[in-house]
């Protein structure tokens, strides 16, 4: 059936590996990110038979699956959800010592201990208590919660603010690191970095010695890291692609004929007159994806537009017909939205 978000698992378990052993020589522990792909089963089985560290995600409802790894839920948890999260995960990120005390409360009541990574915002302004902040307070309110274990604290970079990971960057986090362990005596177990924008520092610097694990999705899953936006030497950028069903192809102009107002999205489009052209539509459409976020595998191929459940192409020199199958492939984006679309299909394959 189809539309269709196609795996290979083979192309996966490369890039999964290759990420491991890299990270591992640097002596990082690896949390596989699972968001993008909403947790999708098969996906987070080649995680877990490659070798991955923890499968992390950012929201509950994909981490109920038990796995012989350590959960971590990625986004500060919901006050309403604070039983799922000591439920379903080992580990959560967190930054309000309220949050932190309703999880405490609640390990009591499930009779569990709950891990909490503390969360300090260096700069890239999205979660995480301001480094500039008292933190030693906070910290000594959690060694006083009898079910909680501090154990790590962590940052997120280049998400909100495009912050790029640099080692100027990260020494804030690590003095921050540093004053808890001599303030408290204590080693943290976990020291937190990531996501995909820190995996370029690997070939730029040495010195880790204080960071031990890396929070991993795109890298891993598109093959690219994400401070530059180049792609990953010996990893796959095509480990998913998309196929989407044509059903009509026409030669129509390419200008709407009529007195032209807004399309179905409220929008006033400009209309470029390029003649008469061969157009198929093809059965996806807003509702699954962006279409801008796509990429013709087919250099013959290229997107016109779309509306809710249409997508037009145009169609050069080459050969379809009604019920054939055209090949697309994905960024970030477009992985997100069609894996989240309860209208796309899923397979896998192997090999190349
Ligand atoms: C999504 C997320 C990541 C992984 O990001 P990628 O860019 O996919 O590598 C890491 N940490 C946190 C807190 C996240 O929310």
């Amino acid at each position: 059936m189809y539309p269709k978000i196609v795996c290979n698992l083979d192309k996966l378990a490369c890039n999964i590996k290759n990420t491991v052993a890299l990270c591992h020589k640097n002596n990082v522990s690896v949390m596989g990110v699972t968001k993008a792909v909403c947790a999708w089963g098969d996906v987070v089985d080649v995680f877990i038979e490659s070798g991955i560290d923890y499968i992390a995600d950012s929201r509950i409802e994909n981490l109920v699956r038990e796995f012989n790894v350590e959960k971590v839920l990625l986004r500060l948890p919901q006050k309403s959800q604070i039983d799922l999260v000591v439920k379903h995960v080992d580990i959560s990120l967190n930054s309000s010592i309220e949050t932190i005390k309703l999880l405490n409360n609640e390990a009591i009541k499930q009779n569990k201990l709950h891990k909490v990574i503390l969360m300090f915002d260096i700069g890239d302004l999205r979660e995480g208590i301001y480094y500039k902040d008292d933190y030693i307070t906070v910290i000594s309110e959690i060694m006083g919660l009898s079910n909680i274990i501090l154990e790590g604290i962590g940052t997120n970079l280049t998400c909100y603010g495009g912050v790029i990971p640099t080692k100027q960057t990260l020494e804030k986090l690590e003095l921050i690191g540093k004053n808890i362990e001599n303030h408290f005596n204590i080693d943290l177990k976990i020291k937190s970095f990531g996501n995909s924008s820190s995996i370029y520092l690997f070939n730029n610097f040495v010195d880790f010695e204080y960071f031990n694990n890396l929070r991993l999705g795109e890298s891993i899953l598109l093959g690219r890291e994400t401070a530059y936006g180049s792609s990953i030497d010996n990893m796959h950028q095509d480990v998913f692609l998309l196929q989407a069903q044509i059903i009509e192809i026409y030669c129509k102009p390419s200008l709407p004929e009529g007195e032209i107002g807004m399309n179905a999205f409220g929008e006033k489009v400009e209309f470029v007159d390029q003649g008469e052209m061969k157009r198929a539509i093809v059965a996806i459409g807003k509702q699954d994806v962006d279409a801008s976020e796509l990429v013709c595998l087919n250099k013959n191929v290229s997107i016109v537009g779309s509306s809710s459940d249409h997508m037009i192409v145009e169609l050069k020199d080459c050969e379809y017909e009604v019920g054939d199958v055209i090949e697309f492939g994905l960024n970030y984006s477009s992985l997100l939205s069609l894996t989240t679309s309860k209208y796309v299909y899923r397979g896998v394959k192997n090999g190349k």
